[in-house]
């Protein structure tokens, strides 16, 4: 069957009604297009999970911030939907912002406390749009399963406290991170950096090699780990940190002391681009 675009969400809805009643499982990674490896790989692992795959593309806008780069979001439908035909998506759910947000619109999901901290602080109501819109896609997909890069850590674990606190029969699965050969995580928003910047971005990657470097040789003192990467980001590049976190994997709270639960947590602009990473700091990803 040829890779079906489907923009509206009836038909969506209807598509979805029709495979669950023939009994085919529904597999979904929601992104926001402009694909990338990274978006691929959860396609791939997603393929393998399921009978009918889809794939939704849609800039979400009340994830975006006044003064965010909503508008020049890279954009490219035409070019996604060939990647994703490669890798065995069914049905390619691209909608308009009309047809998400219709006139009237006026409910959103909000789930507190982990929302507060991290992208949370400096992109106030980002995670607001983030839940609102994927409880909206799970809707109108009913996948029994979802997909979702562990990139976007804070954004996962907000997603499957989500899907908990709502009762929302899907299970939610965290992919490894996609990186480029020389280490940057691979983004939408890399297509923005400079030469230049493209080179200092090598900081984030660089920056958690060596946590888990000080972390191998038994430092569990976060401040010191802390200072030392900002240090070393300072000193090598001209980014402008944003926060450079130890956390609890669960409850996102900033942890004194590294266990196995600590997750490390850096956001950084290169220009206006803020670019993040993360790694678990003693257990695998
Ligand atoms: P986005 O289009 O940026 O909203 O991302 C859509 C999904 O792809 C999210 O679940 C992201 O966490 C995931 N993703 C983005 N970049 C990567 C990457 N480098 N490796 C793995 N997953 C990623």
């Amino acid at each position: 069957m040829p890779i079906q675009i489907i923009t509206t969400v009836a038909e969506m809805q209807q598509r979805a009604q029709a495979a669950r009643a023939t009994g085919q499982r529904i597999v979904f990674v929601p992104t926001m297009g402009c694909l990338h490896q990274g978006h691929l790989s959860l396609l791939e692992a997603g393929r393998k999970q399921g009978d009918l795959l889809v794939l939704s593309i849609f800039v979400n806008p009340t994830q975006f911030g006044q003064g965010e780069d909503f508008e020049d979001y890279p954009r490219d439908l035409r070019c996604d939907s060939e990647l994703a035909e490669v890798v065995g998506v069914d049905i390619v759910f691209a909608p308009t912002v009309a047809e998400m947000y219709p006139q009237g619109y006026a409910t959103f999901v909000d789930v507190e406390g982990i929302t507060k901290g991290l992208c949370g602080a400096s992109r106030p109501g980002h995670f607001r749009g983030v839940t609102t819109v994927v409880g909206k896609l799970f809707n109108i997909i009913q996948p029994q399963l979802a997909l979702f890069g562990n990139k976007d850590f804070q954004q996962l674990t907000v997603i499957r406290r989500m899907t908990i606190d709502l009762n929302i029969p899907v299970e939610i699965i965290g992919m490894p991170i996609f990186r480029e050969p020389d280490g940057l995580a691979m983004s939408s928003r890399n297509v923005y950096l400079s030469a230049e910047q493209r080179q200092q971005a090598l900081v984030l990657s660089q920056s958690i090699v060596e946590a888990l470097r000080m972390v191998a040789a038994g430092q569990t003192d976060s401040s010191v780990i802390v200072a030392a990467l900002e240090n070393r980001i300072s000193s090598k590049s001209a980014a402008r940190i944003d926060y450079i976190k130890i956390c609890h994997r669960l409850s996102l709270e900033e942890q004194v002391k590294v266990d196995e639960d600590s997750v490390l947590l850096l956001a950084l602009f290169f220009g206006k681009t803020r670019l993040i990473d993360n790694s678990y700091l003693k257990r695998a990803e």
